[in-house]
Formats: C-alpha cells, sequence, structure tokens
C-alpha cells in the first residue's frame, strides 16, 4: 500500500485492521496494530512524506508466527532514526524498531499470532491476499465511525475491568480477614499449647527431684545396711573358721559339715554385701576415679596373672591379647580393671567349652576393650535386662552369684567416660564391650 496522502492514513488503518482479522489475531489486538499502524503512518507523513506499507507473516525461532509491518519512507529518515509522537504506540504491538532492510531503513513491527489461529500455509496466505484486495477501502467517515465504536468497546472494557479490580479487591481484603483470623487463633491454641509444655516441664523437674532423692536414699540405705552386716557376718566366718581349728575341739563329722555350711554360707553374704556397698558407692557420686596414664599391656598383664590363677575348667581356654601400641589409656587404672576382671569372671563362669578372650582395640580418639565367649549366650530380650539390678537370665546356665557384677561394671565404665555394650546370641557365646575414650574424661 502506498501512503502519500492524509486520507490514506485511514485507509491504512483499516487495511491494517481488516490484515489482522484475516490472520487471526484477537479483536483487542487487531485495534491495537491498527493504532499502532496510523499512528506511525502519521508520523512517517508529515516526517518524509509518506511510505510504502508491506505486510508480511513470518516464523519466530520458536515457530510461532508473527504479524510484521513494514513501512518503508519514501525518503531516508534524519538520522536514520524513528521516534514515534506517541510513546505509548510501542507498548500496542511486540515490537517496533528501524531496521535496515534492502538497502533502506524501515520502520518494522510486529505482533504475535495466537496459536488458536487457523494454520497460515502458502496457500492460505493466497487466499487472504485475494480476499483481501477485493475489498474496497471505505471512506474516511466510515473509518471514523469505526474507530469510534472500537473507543466505546475499549472503554466499555476498562470499565468491567475496573469492576472486575474492585471485585477482586473486595474479595482479597475478605480472604485477608480471615487469615487474620485463623492467624489470631493459631496464635491463641500456640500460646495454650505453651503454657500445658511449660506446665508439663514444671512438673517433669519435680519428678526428677523426687527421683533423684529416691534413688540418694536407696543408695545411702544400701550404703548403711551393707556396712552394719559386714562385720557380723565377717565375725560369723572367723567364728566358723575358729571352730574347725585344729586346735578347737574336735567336731562330730555332722557337726563339721554344718559349720562348713555356716561358712560358705556367710562367705557368699559377705561377698553380696561387698558388692552391694561398691554398687551403692558407684551410685551416690562419691566414688571419684583417680585419673592416670595407664599402660594397657601391664594391665592385661595383670589380669592375665590372677584370672589364670581361677579358671579351673579344662576345656576352656583364656586368652588376654596383647594390645597394639601405644597401648596408654587415660583412666582409673583399679576400675577399669575390676570391669574387665568382672567380664572375664562371668566369661569364665558361663562358659563350658572353648574359649574367653579378651583384646584391646584403639579406634581414633578411643579405645575398645572385647571380652568375647564362646558360652551359652545371653538372649535378645534379657540384653538390657542382665544390667539391672539383681537380674539373673532364668535357664539351667545359672552359676550362683549376685546379678549385681554387670550393674556395677556398667556405672564404673560410664563414671570413666565410656560405655559397656553387650552382643550375644544364645549358642554364639556373648561379647562385652568397653569404650572408652583414650584420653579420659
Ligand atoms: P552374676 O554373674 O553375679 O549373676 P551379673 O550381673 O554379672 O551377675 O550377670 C547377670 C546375669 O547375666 C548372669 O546371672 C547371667 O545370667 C548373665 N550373664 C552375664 N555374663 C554372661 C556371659 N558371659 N554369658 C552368659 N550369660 C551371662
Amino acid at each position: 500500500m502506498a501512503l502519500r496522502v492524509e486520507q490514506d492514513i485511514f485507509v491504512v488503518r483499516q487495511r491494517g485492521r481488516e490484515v489482522a482479522a484475516a490472520v487471526g489475531l484477537e479483536r483487542q489486538d487487531q485495534v491495537r496494530i491498527a493504532t499502532a499502524l496510523s499512528e506511525v503512518a502519521r508520523d512517517l507523513l508529515r516526517g518524509v512524506g509518506g511510505a510504502d506499507v508491506l505486510f508480511a507473516i513470518t516464523a519466530a525461532p520458536d515457530g510461532r508466527q508473527h504479524l510484521r509491518v513494514d513501512l518503508v519512507p519514501v525518503s531516508p529518515l534524519p538520522d536514520r532514526r524513528y521516534e514515534p509522537q506517541s510513546g505509548a504506540v510501542a507498548r500496542l504491538v511486540d515490537t517496533l524498531s528501524v531496521v535496515a532492510a534492502a538497502g533502506d531503513t524501515v520502520v518494522r513491527m510486529s505482533r504475535r499470532i495466537p496459536v488458536t489461529a487457523q494454520a497460515l500455509t502458502p496457500q492460505r496466505v493466497e487466499q487472504l491476499r485475494a480476499q483481501l484486495g477485493q475489498s474496497v477501502p471505505g471512506t474516511a467517515e466510515e473509518e471514523l465511525a469505526t474507530q469510534n465504536s472500537q473507543l466505546i468497546a475499549a472503554l466499555d472494557e476498562v470499565r468491567s475491568q475496573r469492576d472486575e479490580l474492585a471485585r477482586l479487591n473486595e474479595e482479597l481484603e475478605q480472604t485477608n480477614r480471615g487469615v487474620l483470623a485463623l492467624y489470631h487463633q493459631l496464635t491463641d491454641e500456640l500460646e495454650e499449647t505453651n503454657r500445658g509444655v511449660v506446665a508439663l516441664y514444671a512438673e517433669l523437674d519435680e519428678k526428677s527431684v523426687q527421683l533423684r532423692s529416691a534413688s540418694e536414699s536407696k543408695s545411702r540405705f544400701l550404703a548403711n545396711v551393707s556396712h552394719e552386716l559386714r562385720a557380723p557376718v565377717t565375725a560369723i566366718i572367723g567364728l566358723a573358721r575358729l571352730l574347725t581349728d585344729a586346735a578347737s575341739d574336735p567336731l562330730t563329722l555332722e557337726q563339721e559339715r554344718q559349720v562348713g555350711l555356716i561358712r560358705s554360707s556367710a562367705s557368699d553374704l559377705l561377698s553380696l554385701v561387698n558388692e552391694l556397698l561398691d554398687l551403692a558407692k558407684a551410685e551416690s557420686g562419691r566414688l571419684e576415679p583417680d585419673w592416670a596414664e595407664v599402660d594397657l599391656r601391664a594391665l592385661f598383664g595383670q589380669l592375665r596373672g590372677t584370672l589364670r590363677a581361677l579358671h579351673t575348667v579344662p576345656d576352656v581356654r583364656l586368652v588376654v591379647e596383647e594390645p597394639p601400641s601405644p597401648a596408654t589409656i587415660r583412666t582409673d587404672e583399679m576400675l577399669l580393671a575390676q570391669v574387665l576382671r568382672n567380664l572375664l569372671h562371668n566369661g569364665l563362669k558361663f562358659t563350658t567349652r572353648g574359649e574367653v578372650r579378651l583384646r584391646a582395640e584403639r579406634s581414633g580418639d578411643s579405645w575398645k576393650l572385647v571380652v568375647t565367649d564362646t558360652g551359652a549366650g545371653i538372649p535378645a530380650e534379657f540384653h538390657e535386662r542382665v544390667f539391672e539390678e539383681f537380674y539373673q537370665v532364668p535357664g539351667p546356665s545359672r552359676a550362683g552369684g549376685t546379678g549385681l557384677g554387670l550393674p556395677y561394671a556398667r556405672r564404673l565404665a560410664t563414671l570413666l567416660g565410656g560405655t559397656l555394650e553387650l552382643s550375644s546370641e544364645p549358642g554364639r557365646g556373648s561379647s562385652f564391650t568397653v569404650s572408652l575414650p583414650a584420653n579420659g574424661t
């Protein structure tokens, strides 16, 4: 199309709208592109005396089609630049720019065609071109009338959009009020829950104070009773020994057997009393470890010696492995020896064939001292219970004792800053592991 006189502006505008409609742009977009086109057309007519207007369909790299309008000025643009009189024009289309094309400076605008539009094949474009060629351009009055009706439609649209906005605002306000109410409700609930938690903690604190005092009373009681019992029980043992002494009057065989029974019962009682006293001392917190650098090899050697004298079952081997060097640990030697002796003692007591083994293993900052045996083993359900005071696993393998050894050993391990753990399976033996920090606590 040629744009040469004022009248052409109307024609260009009308044609622009028709083309936009034909390629499938939506109504509002048709008005937008027609308006942008007439604005640019007016600028070019006044500025450089006119232009040739070309419509084209182009495909963007993403495959989407665009309606492109090129306005080729009849004489060169000053400085090859173009600024629309109205800044809003650029917003009506997707792109508006000055490009160099075919040796000319061209004002180019484009607008994306919606995907919902009918596909623009070359045949279809040809068909549209023929149709548009047949339609006769209207007069300026007609175009003015169309423009007016479009303006009215646009104003109407704006009003309905404003109404919609007001409605949305109202909705938003209501939602906000709802959210606020919910927030208050949640805050109240949280406060109430907090109050509950605080009360619960207070109760818990009180209970733990009571518990601590009960446990202290128990320890004190145990310590007192065992202390009080030690003297008379020791006296009974001494007296029984006197009775069977060669220097005393001879006893009948039956009397001798009964005095022997008294002596062994009293000895059992004394060891129970002693163990109770130890445990009570450890629990009352009155047992203070005497920290020092301890050479595990020396300690293991000592255990090897004392336990060899003890163990009498010929089918059971006692193996105390040599600890890997450097075999030093910061701990209380006497207490650690007590723990290990206890575990080895148990191992020998509950093993009838195979071996009882003590070995040491260094891993990072800690030592693992492991006592394993090939004895009867302990079913999983008793793994925690054997660490309770007086607990002994029911069954035929009971071999005397008080049920105080393991709780005492665990207590001492804890006191030394470590742990005592058991892993065992019936028929496969047991393994007790004392883990201790190498550098004390
Ligand atoms: P005690 O040996 O005086 O009975 P402990 O506290 O040392 O008391 O042990 C508690 C119980 O744990 C024992 O009676 C025994 O049933 C079980 N037990 C401990 N060590 C072993 C072991 N090495 N093998 C099998 N059972 C064991």
